[in-house]
């Protein structure tokens, strides 16, 4: 390791309305320019005010194209699809739901026991090739997402592998690595990650000096290219999301639920809505 990645730049969310009247925080949305290549959103689960009454979360919708990856904190999301699955995300599970070709799924969020909602969804794009894809699910529950301990590093990993340890979520396209770290203070650590992939981290509680750069939460670090990230934790612990990913570099058209490569392709999606042909 000889490249630290520095940091590209800084991002920090804004507050949107999705869904119906979920209001949560975006740091990343789908965009032709595909600066975050293969990474196509990241929404942050967590401004619903516990006392306003029931959330209504993100009725039938579908996507086409893409991965999205739900992660709860706090709180449950109550899904269904249209190839008959029904679950719940609980507190300390992912579902990494590879959409291919098409489905239809709800999504709707639950309070957890002090009445919050806390978590965080990212979509990963898929590469042309996969985009017509059949449509296939990683559920992996809090209990089999494993953490490895040491020096004061704290991480729970979903996908990719530090120290020798790998996390469940695999055959993803874009190669990812996932993990949930948490730093206890006064501390330095390290991460190689892959020269020539897209590097990002979510810093959501705590702070941190992240290559050399004082990072607060709430904030979504972009990180040039190299072949490894540095942190320095000081007087406050820090927890944040790393996510890393090969770009595919092919040209997307975003449009709401669906990414695809061409407009074409996007109104095919909307025509196979119509006519009832967009799930098997
Ligand atoms: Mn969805």
């Amino acid at each position: 390791m000889n490249q630290l990645r520095n940091i590209e730049q800084l991002i920090e969310p804004q507050l949107v309305i999705e869904g119906a009247d979920v209001l949560l925080k975006r740091s990343i949305a789908p965009r032709r320019s595909n600066e975050f290549d293969p990474f196509l959103l990241f929404d942050h689960f967590a401004f619903n005010d516990p006392t306003e009454g029931p959330i209504r979360g993100f009725p039938t919708h579908p996507h086409r194209g893409i991965e999205t990856v739900t992660y709860m904190l706090e709180g449950s999301v109550r899904h269904r699809d249209s190839l008959e699955n029904i679950g719940s995300i609980k507190e300390g599970d992912v579902q990494w739901m590879t959409s291919g070709r098409g489905i239809l799924h709800e999504e709707m969020p639950q309070r957890g026991y002090n009445g919050n909602i806390y978590g965080f969804q990212l979509w990963v794009n898929l590469p042309a090739r996969l985009k017509m894809s059949e449509p296939r699910y990683q559920e992996v529950s809090d209990q089999t997402i494993p953490v490895v301990e040491k020096n004061g590093a704290k991480i729970r990993l979903v996908a990719g592998t530090v120290d020798g340890v790998s996390g469940p979520v695999t055959e993803i396209a874009a190669a990812p690595l996932y993990m949930d770290i948490q730093l206890a203070p006064d501390m330095e650590w390290m991460l190689p990650t892959p020269a020539g992939h897209t590097v990002v981290a979510y810093v959501f509680e705590g702070e941190a000096v992240f290559s050399g750069e004082s990072v607060a939460s709430v904030m979504m670090i972009k990180y040039e290219d190299g072949d490894h990230i540095h942190v320095k934790t000081e007087n406050s612990p820090v927890r944040f999301m790393l996510m890393a990913g090969a770009p595919f570099k092919e040209p997307i058209v975003p449009y709401g639920p669906f990414v695809m490569n061409t407009e074409e392709e996007i109104y095919q999606a909307l025509a196979d809505l119509r006519a009832g042909t967009f799930v098997k």
